[in-house]
């Protein structure tokens, strides 16, 4: 620890709370730049909106959400479309303030008009959500999984999963919503800073007993009642992956402005908390991920009336204490020197010099060496058997990790990339946006840097006029920057980046589904831009 500051460069930087520190040269740092930013509520709910409006089925794990008070009227209009169609829909929903945490705010209502519109809503922007009225229970009671996430690298994507997670129980036997018992948090919100003062919260010594047990417990259980538990882990890996791809745009945006290229700076890697409900058919919902997740292994208990003592929790500690230490050994640096030299020593007996122990599997060197040569199993393969077992390596010098527990983190991307790649659209989007950017340190596209797009890219003709150009960029910033929080730079964001790019591809590719168009004028513009790179180095040798 350094509460005074810090002299020498380190090799792991473990920060309490966000990225920011200018003085990292080297090193890995364990959070991203922006990432807090990323994960708010609303931000997360714009982010799984672009990704539901190009693959909706795919997306169909997060509940239909409402940002307010922007989307107000659409809200009450949406809502007022579907009763109209379906009057046996009688549906719940919640209002989550963005930026709160540990229900923070929180409140139920049966009807749009329902809205505390107060003062304080203008202030104070929200999400609204579809409340899931059926969720799974255990002893009747409501409860939530808390997953921890590792992201260890966003460029090339690599993602871990821990074996084991949390769930937090509501402390109140559950109903479906109605109006008499919708302001009854004990009943409807999972989260552990309320319920733990219902007077029904029990602390548990058993990791599958209490108010807070294990997930694979009630993994477990369920699996005693016949239900299809290796499905669930597979859908749950699914989420996580594809929750990260609508997030991974809006994060390499802040992390070329924090990190620029070229230039001396750290790598990063992040521990993220995911927050999943399950539904009654065992269908997992994203409630919301968190960038700080909370790693502590005690809880309070009150000794006597208003003296407190902490406690251990054996059930943090079961889960927890193993992703820390994983997340150690998964970005250890010794660890990834010795590996290189290992890799060194097959490379050289390969070369005719035979010494050295021989590589486990060739396909793992190439992957090394060239990123894109990933090692992806067969689509037909289940999930669940992402769970890839440390492989001993013969006559290898003993690794100081053996005799650790094997690793609780499971990697399962790039282990999976072939299943998912494809959603991986609005990634390309971001890196044109990122290409023009222009000024290092920048996270928005001036004027000049749209036209520049617009003209590189060949999408101004006759129909299209750069007049037209300079209208839509107008349009849609002023739009974007009259509701956006940030506030601190002018420009086009990388959101109302990806809006302007949705209407091009709308407009010259009529016919098609979404997220084709938006493929085609990616693959149009990728194209143009790599014929002009090619003449300026023909050019630059010329
Ligand atoms: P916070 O960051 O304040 O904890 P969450 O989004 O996690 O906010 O919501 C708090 C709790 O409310 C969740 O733990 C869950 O129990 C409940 N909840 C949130 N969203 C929904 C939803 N769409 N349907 C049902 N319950 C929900």
């Amino acid at each position: 620890q350094f509460p005074f500051g810090r002299r020498l460069p380190c090799d792991i930087y473990w920060h309490g709370v966000s990225f920011h520190d200018n003085n990292i040269f080297s090193g890995q740092v364990n959070k991203f730049p922006g990432m807090m930013e990323t994960v708010r509520k609303i931000t997360l709910s714009r982010a799984m909106r672009t990704m539901q409006d190009l693959f909706p089925l795919e997306y169909n794990f997060y509940p239909r959400s409402w940002i307010l008070p922007e989307e107000l009227p659409l809200f009450v209009a949406e809502v007022r479309v579907m009763k109209d169609s379906d009057p046996s829909w009688k549906p719940t929903f919640i209002v989550k303030p963005d930026g709160g945490c540990q229900g923070d705010g929180i409140y139920l209502i049966k009807d749009p008009s329902d809205i505390r519109l107060t003062g304080s809503i203008q202030s104070r922007p929200a999400v609204v959500q579809e409340y899931i009225c059926k969720p799974l229970l255990v002893d009747k009671l409501k409860f939530d999984i808390r997953l921890y996430v590792l992201l260890k690298s966003l460029e090339p994507l690599e993602i871990y999963i821990a074996k084991d997670g949390l769930s937090r129980f509501c402390t109140e036997p559950y109903q479906e919503p109605t109006l008499k018992n919708l302001h009854q948090v004990f009943m409807h919100l999972t989260n552990y800073s309320l319920n733990i003062h219902s007077e029904n919260f029990i602390h548990s010594t058993s990791v599958n007993t209490g108010s807070k047990r294990t997930f694979s417990s009630i993994l477990c259980r369920l699996s005693s009642r016949g239900a299809d538990v290796k499905k669930l882990w597979s859908d749950i890996i699914s989420l996580v992956i594809k929750t990260i791809i609508a997030l991974t745009p809006e994060l390499k945006v802040y992390y070329q402005s924090d990190i620029p290229s070229g230039k001396p700076g750290p790598t990063c890697f992040q521990i993220l908390g995911f927050d999943i409900l399950l539904m009654k058919n065992l269908k997992p919902m994203l409630l919301e991920v968190n960038a700080n997740p909370s790693m502590r292994i005690e809880h309070e208990q009150e000794l006597s009336p208003g003296v407190f003592e902490n406690v251990p929790s054996p059930v943090d500690e079961e889960v927890k204490v193993a992703v820390i230490r994983d997340t150690l050994r998964l970005v250890d640096p010794q660890k990834k020197k010795r590996k290189d030299a290992q890799l060194l020593q097959w490379q050289v007996g390969w070369n005719g010099m035979s010494f050295g122990p021989s590589p486990p599997n060739p396909s793992v060197i190439l992957c090394r060496r060239c990123p894109r040569l990933e090692h992806v199993p067969e689509s037909s393969e289940s999930l669940l058997d992402a769970v890839p077992a440390e492989r001993p390596e013969p006559d290898a010098p003993r690794s100081p990790e053996a005799g650790l527990p094997s690793l609780c983190l499971k990697q399962v991307f790039p282990k999976y990339a072939k299943q998912f790649d494809y959603l991986r659209l609005v990634d390309r989007v971001a890196a044109l946006f990122i290409r023009f950017l222009g000024v290092k340190g920048t996270t928005k596209l001036g004027p000049t840097g749209f036209r520049t797009f617009i003209r590189n890219c060949k999408l101004s003709n006759s129909n299209f006029s750069m007049a037209a150009v300079d209208i839509l960029y107008i349009d849609i910033t002023r739009r974007w920057n009259s509701m956006g929080i940030d506030h601190k730079e002018s420009g086009m964001c990388l959101q109302a980046f990806v809006e302007a790019f949705f209407c091009l591809a709308q407009k010259k590719y009529k016919s098609l589904p979404l997220h084709e168009q938006v493929l085609s004028l990616i693959e149009f513009c990728e194209c143009h831009l790599a014929a002009l790179d090619e003449k300026r180095l023909l050019w630059g040798w010329g």
